[in-house]
């Protein structure tokens, strides 16, 4: 039987009781066996958005339970501080964010990438991108 391998981009798991995090469009989702919380909707277009996106990974999912191995191994986040360095730091907000922390943060949270920042330029949007690439999941 060939192996399914697929990263549910969960910020954490517990196993007792069994729950998860997603992480979709930047939020972080927890989930139980019977809720799903989400938190500070714009409205409800984006809450139809959100678990529409759920929905189709859970029943994807479920289809092909037979084939996952289930793994409660967390993976390393990119710090914080490393992804500021790696940005200009002008606080410009042409990233539609306050300062260059927040861009950070989101970054570093996998919210956003280093295209959102359309002033960051070589070498440093390599560097950030090959500093990002370390922390995605081999599938
Ligand atoms: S566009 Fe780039 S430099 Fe400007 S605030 Fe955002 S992250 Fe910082």
């Amino acid at each position: 039987m060939k192996e399914y391998r697929k990263e549910i981009r969960a910020d954490s798991c517990t196993k007792e009781p069994p729950s998860v995090t997603f992480k979709v469009h930047g939020k972080s989702i927890p989930a139980d066996h019977d809720r799903i919380l989400i938190n500070g909707l714009k409205d409800e277009g984006e809450e139809d958005k959100i678990l529409e996106c759920l929905k189709q990974e859970i029943n994807q999912d479920w289809r092909n339970r037979a084939m996952i191995k289930p793994s409660l191994e967390s993976f390393p986040k990119p710090l914080i501080l490393e992804v500021l360095k790696l940005l200009p730091r002008s606080n410009c907000q042409q990233c539609g964010q306050p300062t260059c922390m927040v861009f950070a943060i989101l970054v570093a949270d996998g919210a956003k990438g280093p295209e959102g920042c359309p002033v960051l330029q070589d070498p440093h949007g390599t560097y950030l991108e090959k500093y990002l690439a370390r922390f995605r999941p081999e599938l």
